[in-house]
């Protein structure tokens, strides 16, 4: 027999995602005394959790580690008195507040103000044979499956801040890296386009696009990729023991398509300046809506943004319902919680 679904629980402030925007949300909501919920998605701490070193997020004079840097900020969301919730959201309707929002396990939330920052994902080349290889020399996580790679051979698609560190960090166990680009020139910081031309084990093949993963039946596995030259469309096979996909990243906006206005890849819309979405009561954080900066940083920045702008939004509601209109004094105060 299948378990009823349990009755629908009311929030002041759901936030959706766990990653440096959901969280700085969550703490700001919650500082704010929202109760807020937070849902964690499909991957709880977001890209961080498969990343290594981080050396860009303030505060920090060693480098520290995006796993742990998560950690804390879960721990304090959690501390200052955020619910967080191991959940995935399966269908949203934004028609009308409070926003029904219902996840895996059965759960409906109904929120007063949304927060929605769940962040993006890595983007594939789209292969058939991507697919097939996926899992089995096919990979965009080099964190993840970089150690099975001891001593072998491996390329890197990509020419962003992605793609080199990737290529970098499989350094560590495998013995030849070879990144694949399709331009002559990358897109990555230049500090760490010096540290992979300084890398004695990455060469760099300029100008080519990965066109199929070439690979072996039995046992499934990679044994190269067929490369070709952007201009003249020559062709070559480079042999190869795994490839790492690491071409950008995608917004997981699509519980949203057709309720909330976003750009043709699919990044949400806000109010410039802010995280207010056109629906009143559903704000956007992070990289969810961010295609230029998507810094840990920023989408922290705009997970606390996100959440000032619901508690002011959530104390004018309070006041106009008490017949007391909020005096511009007391908005400010809210604005510089
Ligand atoms: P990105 O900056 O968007 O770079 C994607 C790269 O993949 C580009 O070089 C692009 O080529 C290439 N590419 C895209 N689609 C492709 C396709 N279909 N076939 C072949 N190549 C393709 O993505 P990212 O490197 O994942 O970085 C995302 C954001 O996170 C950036 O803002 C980055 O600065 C940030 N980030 C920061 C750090 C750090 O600060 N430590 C680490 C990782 C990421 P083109 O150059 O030709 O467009």
């Amino acid at each position: 027999m299948v378990a009823p679904a349990p009755p629908p629980r009311t929030v002041r402030c759901l936030i959706l995602g766990a990653g440096p925007a959901g969280y700085t949300a969550a703490v700001y909501a919650a500082r704010a005394l929202l109760n807020p919920v937070l849902i964690c998605g499909l991957t709880p701490g977001g890209q961080l959790t498969i990343t290594t070193d981080v050396e860009n997020y303030p505060g920090f004079a060693e480098v520290i580690q995006g796993p742990w840097l998560m950690d804390q900020m879960r721990e304090q969301a959690q501390h200052v008195g955020t619910e967080v919730i191991n959940d995935i959201v399966v269908a949203a309707d934004l028609s009308s507040r409070p926003f029904a929002l219902t996840c895996d396990s059965g759960q409906t939330w109904l929120a007063e103000t949304l927060i929605i920052a769940t962040g993006a994902e890595a983007k594939w080349l789209g292969l058939e044979s991507e697919k097939k290889f996926q899992g089995f020399g096919v990979s965009a996580c080099a964190t993840c499956d970089g150690f099975f790679y001891r001593g072998k051979s491996v390329v890197v698609a990509g020419g962003g801040n992605t793609a080199v560190e990737e290529a970098l960090f499989l350094t560590k166990f495998a013995a030849k890296v070879t990144l694949v680009h399709r331009r002559a020139e990358l897109r990555a910081e230049k500090i760490l386009q010096e540290r992979l031309f300084a890398n004695d084990k990455i060469e760099v093949i300029w100008d080519h696009a990965v066109d199929e993963v070439l690979g072996a039946e039995d046992p499934l596995g990679v044994t190269g990729v067929r490369l070709r030259h952007v201009a003249s469309g020559a062709v070559r096979d480079l042999a190869c023991d795994g490839l790492f996909v690491a071409i950008g990243h995608a917004p997981a906006s699509e519980l949203f398509k057709g309720q909330l206005a976003m750009d043709g890849a699919g990044y949400l819309d806000v109010a410039a300046g802010g995280a207010s979405t056109a629906i009143k009561g559903v704000f956007a954080a992070g990289d969810v809506t961010d295609h230029i900066y998507r810094q840990a940083v920023t989408a922290a920045g705009m997970g606390c943004m996100a959440a000032l702008d619901a508690v002011r939004l959530l104390a004018e509601e309070d006041h106009a319902a008490a017949h007391h209109p909020i005096t511009h004094a007391e908005a400010e105060k809210i604005g510089t919680w």
